[in-house]
């Protein structure tokens, strides 16, 4: 039987989160979308409240920041684990139907500490953990090739020496780390591709510009120079050995606890357009019978069904992605498959319901306007819908990335 209530243990994480959601994201939403590139400063103490809750163990894993490591939940009395992956899914769906810019940009969370919790060992949680940190992978040559980095890092004594170029730094320029991957010898290709911890105010870190974007606006977007920058070894996250089978597997296995978060964020600015939407129809006398088959209801019942019911595939292989990581099942395809699905779907039902409402709907006048602009970035970061398929196919086909691609 699939039992699809929330866990009672997180009942009170979720009804924390929609109430900041509501009260502080939904509050800022238009303000910060037009004040591009300035700080959301009441989002300080709102981490300060987080950090505090974590503390007192109330609110294991929020946002991103508790992704991964040990979840410290037990199973229940069917075997069954719902830990700090479900916590924090739960948490960010709920952060996302109020604005995910600002998610994005909430102190002390981030997608690096989704890396770090993948790949760190204890010293290194001790040292990084809890820390706001972002994560830099794409290059002006590497993007869906995330193989193709050049970026490098040599060992000079004790200290990696890290050069090169990243792009499009998520939380980049506020961020207090940034997980930067780089090759350790660029002949030898993926297998020395290693992610490293940089402080965000290491000296040879250049600041070269903010990005302007489509939507996510309250989120900053940082590219950098990496002139010489030195960093302690032990900042070098995994093994140090470069094994040519499944050497890049220890980087990739971030993406096992990001791509579910990324999907949850779509779900929840597509649960947002949903409920609007409900809304506007109600007004407009549209009467929805779940009963009763499409062809006698109206053209615009039957489209939004069927929106509904696609919404509730995708977040169902969300929710699956983050239960198999929470029980330490294997579930790079279900991060995938959920990716995929909750991306697309999210971008598709955004744009729908912009569609549904008509001239409300594309006006500032209302935030439909704004998360059709803002969720078509989860469709692309974190892994482009076509790379999703991609990674879908060959794991369903038994095929290596040299074989498809
Ligand atoms: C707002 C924003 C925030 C971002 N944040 C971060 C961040 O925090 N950290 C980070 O490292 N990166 C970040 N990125 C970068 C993002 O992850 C990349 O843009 C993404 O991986 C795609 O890379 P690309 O832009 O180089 O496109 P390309 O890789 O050049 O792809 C262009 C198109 O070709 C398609 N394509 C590419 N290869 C294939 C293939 N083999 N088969 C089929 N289709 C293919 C892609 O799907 C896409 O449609 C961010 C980007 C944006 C816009």
């Amino acid at each position: 039987m699939i039992n699809l209530e929330i866990p009672r243990k997180f009942e009170f994480l979720v009804g924390q989160a929609h109430q900041v959601a509501t009260e502080i994201f939904r509050a800022g939403s238009r303000k910060y979308d037009g004040a591009e590139h300035s700080y959301p400063k009441e989002l300080d103490m709102l981490a300060a409240v987080i950090e505090g809750m974590n503390e007192g163990g109330a609110l294991s894993g929020a946002g991103a920041g508790g992704v991964g490591g040990s979840n410290g939940s037990s199973k229940n009395e069917n075997g069954n684990r719902n830990g700090s992956n479900m916590a924090s899914l739960l948490g960010l769906i709920e952060l996302c139907w109020g604005d995910v810019g600002l998610l994005l940009t909430m102190p002390k969370q981030g997608l690096g500490q989704a890396a770090i919790a993948a790949v760190a060992n204890e010293e290194q949680l001790k040292r990084f953990g809890g820390k706001w940190a972002a994560m830099a992978i794409t290059e002006p040559e590497a993007g869906s090739d995330s193989a193709a980095i050049r970026t490098t890092a040599t060992l000079e004594g004790d200290e990696y020496v890290l050069n090169g170029e990243k792009i499009f730094v998520t939380a980049g320029d506020r961020a207090e780390l940034i997980v930067v991957w780089a090759t350790l010898d660029r002949k030898q290709g993926r297998a020395a591709i290693k992610s490293f911890v940089v402080e965000r105010d290491n000296p040879g870190l250049k600041l070269d510009r903010l990005e302007h974007k489509l939507g996510i606006r309250a989120s900053d977007t940082a590219n950098f120079v990496l002139d010489n920058v030195r960093i302690p070894k032990e900042n070098l996250l995994g093994s140090a050995e470069i094994a040519p089978k499944g050497g890049f597997s220890g980087v990739m296995q971030t993406f096992d606890n990001t791509r579910p978060l990324v999907a949850g964020m779509a779900i929840g600015v597509a649960r947002a357009c949903l409920e609007r939407t409900r809304e506007l129809l109600d007004e407009a006398g549209v009467e929805i019978d779940y009963d009763a088959p499409p062809h006698v209801q109206s053209a615009a019942a039957s489209e939004f069904i069927a929106m509904e019911s696609d919404w509730e595939a995708a977040r169902l292989l969300t929710l699956q992605a983050a239960w198999m990581a929470d029980n330490k099942k294997p579930n790079s395809l279900q991060a995938s498959m959920a990716k995929a699905k909750a991306g697309r779907v999210g971008t598709d039902i955004a744009l729908r319901c912009v569609a549904l409402a008509g001239a409300t709907g594309y006006g500032e006048g209302d935030l439909l306007e704004k998360w059709a602009r803002d969720v078509k970035i989860l469709d692309l970061f974190e892994g482009t819908q076509q790379i999703q398929l991609l990674i879908v196919a060959r794991q369903l086909l038994g095929k290596t990335s040299a074989e498809l691609k």
